[in-house]
């Protein structure tokens, strides 16, 4: 497979997202039979919804010049107008094999909630880890994220603190073999990798690619009770993918979603 069709398995990029990595054509876009999506649909005749963020607009506040509407939720990520598509295709398992190379060993305490967290996983499960710092909680999920992997499903680490992401994308790079992408602002260092790590409007360019996806310290802002990424966390994950919360507190939003599981 081509870099290009890689590199939109589970994704969901704007043309201009794809320039970045490669001449777009609409050959090539025919050739590869991409699926093209909308960047935004017409809720009723007063108001637009955003397709990559989900927010809906009020029409006369989104109107542009040119007569097509754009949204101003995300604009961070690239602005996405009525008039242009998305595209993507399907995620695609990665191949079986064993990722993890830390040989360290967790208490006793540690060990009962790794191995909760592996039998609970399963198909379209929400769970929330509460561990205060220090508790290991990066080394719990470990077992977890291995047995996704093993399997050759996809894993997604979120945080919506930058600082944590990079700590994350240290650690995790070094106790799995795999080379993990990290991911956050405007550039799109991306390439394909079962695991990946990136803050969380990252997650706004992915659509049903995980098995699992992990969010640290998700009472951090501005994740806290964000519509948004709430919405992002669903589009990201497979329609059977799994979410799993680490965090020191909770809110009272978290605490429905998972309710809700
Ligand atoms: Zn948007």
């Amino acid at each position: 497979m081509n870099l290009i069709l890689e590199n939109l398995l589970g994704r969901l990029l704007l043309e201009k997202d794809i320039s970045a990595f490669y001449n777009f054509t609409d050959q090539v876009n025919n050739e590869n039979k991409l699926i093209k999506i909308c960047a935004m649909t017409s809720v009723n005749a007063n108001k637009v919804r955003c397709n990559r963020c989900g927010t809906i607009h009020i029409k006369t506040n989104v109107k542009l010049p040119i007569g097509a509407f754009f949204c101003p939720t995300c604009l961070d990520l690239g602005r996405v107008r009525s008039d242009e598509y998305f595209y993507h295709l399907p995620q695609q398992d990665f191949s079986e094999k064993t990722y993890l190379r830390w040989t360290g060993k967790l208490t006793e305490n540690q060990e009962k909630i790794s191995n909760a967290l592996c039998q609970q996983i399963t198909n379209n499960q929400k769970l929330l880890v509460q561990a205060v710092t220090g508790a290991g909680k990066t080394e719990m999920i470990y077992q977890l994220i291995e047995q996704i992997l093993s399997h050759g499903g996809s894993v997604g680490l979120a945080s919506p603190r930058i600082d944590v992401c990079i700590e994350l994308h240290q650690r995790l790079s070094r106790d799995f073999t795999c080379q993990i992408p990290l991911l956050y602002h405007e550039g799109d260092s991306y390439f394909r990798s079962p695991l990946v790590v990136m803050t969380s409007h990252q997650l706004l360019r992915f659509k049903e690619a995980f098995d699992l996806l992990i969010i640290d310290e998700v009472d951090a802002f501005p994740f806290r009770d964000n519509d948004m990424l709430y919405f992002a966390l669903e589009n990201a994950k497979k329609i059977n993918g799994n979410l799993l919360y680490l965090t020191a507190t909770s809110t009272d939003k978290l605490d429905k979603q998972i309710k809700k599981a």
